[in-house]
C-alpha cells in the first residue's frame, strides 16, 4: 500500500461502517475502508442477518440502500423487510467505490497509532505484511469497539454482572413449504420433530424463527444459542462449534422427524458467529433505559429508534419490552478522553439495556452515516470532532 495518509479510515464495512465511509467519501473525503473479511455488510451479508429492523424510520443511506433493493425486485420477504445478501454486498461494493472510497479486503486491524490521547492512524495486517495509515478522524465499525479500546477508551461488557446476551449461529436453508414461505416462529414444529423422534430434548432455543427472503426461494433460520464471552476467542470458538452441532440437529430433526420439512435442505451456516453484545464505550453520552423507556430527543440526534428491547438471555429465553421512540445522540458516539475518534454501531456509548433496542441494523447504518458526515465536517473546518454542529446530521 503505497498511499499513507487519508482524511477519514473506517475499520469494519459492516451496515455502520460501510454507511460512515460512503458518506464520508460523498463529502469529499478520502476515505480508506478495511475490512476483514471479503464483501462489505457485516452481519448484514457475512452474518445471514435478516430482515433491516428500524429501516422505516430513516431518510438519507437507509433509506437509499432499501430504494434500490425495491427496484431491484430484491426486497421483501420476512415481514416485508428482507433482502438477498449477495444484491446487498454488491451494492454496497460499487456505491463506496463510486464515492471514491479506497477500499481493502482481507485486510485485518491490529491496532491504534497513538500522539497522547489523540489517535492518527492504524496498524493492519494483510497479504502484504503489515502497515500503517494515517487520518485525521478515524471510524471504528469494528462490532467490537476494537479501535476503542486500542486507544485507551473506557468500554463496559454485558450486564451489571458482566453477562452478555446469547450468540446465534444463523444457517441458510432451502426448499421452504409453501405454508411456511412468508416466515414464522418454528417452536412448535420443532417440539413436534423432537417429539416424534423420542428425544426427550427440547429445542435450544424458544423463539426460533424461519425467515425467508424475497423470492422465498431460500431463508434463514434464527435458531442456534450459545452462552459465550464476547471478548474471549476460546469461547468464540466453542460457540461456533456448538452452533453447528445446534445446526445439524435442528435441521434434522425439522426434516425428518416433521414430515411438513421433508423438502428441507441445509445450504450452509455463516461465515461469521452473529455476536449480539461485544464492548460498549463509555462516552460523551451514554443512551440509558430512561432515554428508551421515555423516548428522549436530543438536538444532536444520529438515529431514531423504534425497536424494542430484545435481549436473548443466557438460556433459552428472549426478553422484549417496548420502547418509546427516542434519539440517540451524536455525543454517545465519541470516547470519552480521546481526541480524533469516532465510534459507530452496536458498540457506541449505551446502557446493556438500551444497547438491546438500537443494536439494529437500521440504526447501525444511520450512525454510520452520521460518523461519516461529522467526520467530514471535522475534516474540512480543522475542528475536533466534539465541534460538529447538529445541523450536520440526517435523521
Ligand atoms: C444473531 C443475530 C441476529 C440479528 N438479527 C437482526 C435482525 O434480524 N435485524 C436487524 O436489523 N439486526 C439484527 N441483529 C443486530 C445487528 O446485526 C448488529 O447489531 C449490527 O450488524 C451491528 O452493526 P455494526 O456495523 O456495528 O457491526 P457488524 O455488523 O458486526 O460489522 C462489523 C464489521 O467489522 C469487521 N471487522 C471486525 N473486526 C475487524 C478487524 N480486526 N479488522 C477488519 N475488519 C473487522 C467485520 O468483519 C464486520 O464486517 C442481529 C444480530 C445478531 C448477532
Amino acid at each position: 500500500m503505497t498511499e499513507k495518509n487519508f482524511d477519514v479510515i473506517v475499520v469494519g464495512g459492516g451496515p455502520s461502517g460501510a454507511a460512515a465511509a460512503v458518506c464520508a467519501a460523498r463529502e469529499g473525503m478520502k476515505v480508506l475502508l478495511i475490512e476483514q473479511t471479503y464483501c462489505l455488510g457485516g452481519m448484514w451479508t457475512s452474518g445471514f442477518v435478516n430482515p433491516i429492523f428500524d429501516f422505516e424510520n430513516k431518510k438519507g443511506f437507509m433509506k437509499e440502500l432499501v430504494d434500490e433493493l425495491k427496484s431491484k425486485g430484491q426486497w421483501g420477504g420476512f415481514w416485508e423487510a428482507s433482502f438477498t445478501y449477495e444484491y446487498m454486498k454488491e451494492m454496497l461494493e460499487r456505491k463506496c467505490l463510486e464515492a471514491g472510497v479506497t477500499l481493502l479486503y482481507d485486510t485485518h486491524y491490529e491496532g491504534a497509532v497513538m500522539e497522547g490521547n489523540r489517535i492518527v492512524g492504524v496498524r493492519f495486517k494483510n497479504i502484504e505484511g503489515e502497515s500503517e495509515c494515517y487520518a485525521k478522524v478515524i471510524i471504528d465499525a469494528s462490532g467490537d469497539a476494537l479501535v476503542a479500546a486500542d486507544a485507551g477508551a473506557v468500554c463496559r461488557v454485558g450486564d451489571k454482572d458482566g453477562k452478555c446476551q446469547s450468540v446465534t449461529l444463523m444457517y441458510i436453508v432451502s426448499g421452504i413449504p409453501e405454508k411456511y414461505k412468508d416466515g414464522k416462529m418454528i417452536y412448535d414444529e420443532l417440539c413436534v420433530a423432537y417429539k416424534n423422534a423420542n428425544e426427550g430434548k427440547e429445542p435450544p432455543f424458544e423463539v426460533p424463527y424461519l425467515i425467508p427472503a424475497p423470492g422465498s426461494g431460500f431463508g434463514v433460520v434464527q435458531l442456534t444459542h450459545m452462552n459465550a464471552k464476547p471478548l474471549s476467542a476460546a469461547d468464540r470458538t466453542a460457540a461456533v462449534i456448538e452452533g453447528r452441532r445446534q445446526m445439524l440437529e435442528t435441521f434434522e430433526m425439522l426434516k425428518h422427524h416433521n414430515p411438513d420439512f421433508e423438502g428441507l435442505h441445509l445450504v450452509q451456516s455463516a461465515p461469521l458467529l452473529g455476536i449480539r453484545e461485544s464492548r460498549r464505550i463509555e462516552g460523551e453520552y451514554c443512551v440509558n433505559t430512561e432515554d428508551i423507556m421515555n423516548g428522549s430527543h436530543f438536538p444532536d440526534a444520529v438515529a431514531r429508534v423504534t425497536f424494542n428491547v430484545d435481549i436473548h438471555g443466557n438460556d433459552q429465553e428472549q426478553v422484549c419490552c417496548d420502547v418509546t421512540e427516542y434519539e440517540v445522540p451524536y455525543r454517545s458516539l465519541i470516547p470519552k478522553g480521546i481526541e480524533g475518534l469516532l465510534v459507530a454501531g452496536k458498540t457506541i456509548s449505551g446502557t446493556h439495556t438500551a444497547m438491546a433496542s438500537y443494536r439494529v441494523t437500521g440504526n447501525c447504518c444511520a450512525m454510520g452515516e452520521n460518523a461519516g458526515r461529522a467526520a467530514a465536517y471535522a475534516v474540512k473546518n480543522g475542528v475536533g470532532v466534539r465541534e460538529v454542529p447538529n445541523d450536520t446530521f440526517i435523521v
